[in-house]
């Protein structure tokens, strides 16, 4: 079983239909140093789809940076928003590796690992147990 999705960049101009299988080859939280850093955040939400199961449409500009197994992981942004839309890495040919929070619809997205867990920040793994607004922070009158 597939599903088409939907997602686009912050600004629309990059927009993309891809088919998300139920068991995609990795579906995961990526807490490496690399992550943190291009996503400017704890870790990168994201899952490989097959380079053929994508429909791309607007310009990436990528940005490659060797990774740690020596291969070079390119990360292609929106020129315009500066959204992180996907990766590729010549260490897998057929895949690209998508930014899930680019995702019209977060349900098909079921991440199922933690990756490089040995470089989280403290409170990335213990984000579920914070406390949680359904809408902005209440401040305290
Ligand atoms: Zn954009
Ligand atoms: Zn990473």
């Amino acid at each position: 079983m597939s599903e088409i999705a939907k997602g686009k960049c912050l600004c629309g101009r990059v927009k993309y239909n891809v088919k998300i299988n139920e068991e995609p080859v990795y579906a995961g939280l990526c807490h490496c140093k690399d992550c943190q850093r291009y996503t400017g955040t704890a870790f990168a939400s994201s899952l490989m789809v097959l380079k053929t199961d994508i429909e791309i449409s607007g310009d990436l500009k990528f940005y490659g940076k060797v990774t740690d197994r020596g291969t070079i992981m390119k990360r292609g942004f929106c020129p315009n928003c500066g959204s992180n839309v996907l990766c590729k890495s010549e260490g897998w040919k057929k895949f690209y590796v998508l930014s899930a929070g680019t995702l019209d619809e977060p349900e098909v997205y079921k991440p199922s690992v933690n990756i490089y867990t040995r470089n989280a920040q403290p409170h990335a793994l213990a984000a579920g147990d914070l406390r949680q607004f359904e809408g902005p922070m209440e401040r305290q009158k």
